[in-house]
């Protein structure tokens, strides 16, 4: 598989963003769970609208569906959803880059304020991923498509892509919840890999 797998950069606004993120001392380290679920939930709504025009997207967009699942052996932490998906090109730049305006103003602020309510706002969302895992995978195929890509990052400056399969449209994002020691960071108390912490953010 390995000369099928590309290697990528982030781009720079990016991967600041993303240092942040893993060197996270938010207040609310919780916020990622959100982030992915709206995530999801803006997948199943694009699906929808894309079904209005494209008659072969009905059927897929009428059960639309998030679901949290955790492996505890894995130390793995997944939301999937039946929506939209990601072709190739699109990984590259929804989750390699960050297209808004205002990203320096932005990585200030989150360096001074350290606020988990930006992430959501500035839509940053994604890369909040990292305040929990140390490495999170997506796999994705888009809606329409017959491919299925396997995105990959351990953080760091780069991520990988490399084809892949699944049954069905959508995404699933795998994080791999990261180990930590209490005085490590503000998530450190909190035990993404119980069902009960999950539910209850
Ligand atoms: P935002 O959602 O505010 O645009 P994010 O960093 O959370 O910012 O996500 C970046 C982009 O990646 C989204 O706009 C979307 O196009 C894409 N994306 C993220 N998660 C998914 C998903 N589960 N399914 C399809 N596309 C996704």
């Amino acid at each position: 598989m390995d000369e099928n797998r590309s290697t990528y950069e982030f781009q720079s606004e990016a991967k600041q963003v993303l240092d942040l993120m893993i060197h996270s001392v938010y207040s609310n380290p919780d916020i990622f769970l959100r982030e992915l679920v709206s995530n999801a939930s803006d997948a199943l709504d694009k699906l929808r609208l894309e079904s209005l025009s494209d008659e072969k997207l009905a059927d897929a967009a009428k059960d639309g569906r998030i679901t949290v699942s955790v492996d505890k052996e894995r130390k793995t932490v997944t939301v999937s959803d039946n929506g939209i998906g990601m072709t190739k090109d699109e990984l590259v730049s929804y989750l390699g880059t960050i297209a808004r305006s205002g990203t320096k103003e932005f990585i200030a602020s989150l360096r001074e304020a350290g606020g988990g309510d930006l992430i959501g706002q500035f839509g940053v969302g994604f890369y909040s991923s990292f305040i929990a895992a140390d490495r999170v995978t997506v796999k994705t195929r888009r809606a329409g498509s017959d491919e299925a890509w396997l995105w990959d990052s351990a953080g760091g400056g780069s991520f990988t892509i490399e084809p892949s399969d699944r049954d069905g449209w959508g995404s699933d994002v795998i994080l791999r919840i990261k180990d930590r020691e209490p005085e490590d960071d503000a998530s450190a108390g909190r035990d993404y890999l119980s069902v009960w912490t999950l539910r209850e953010i």
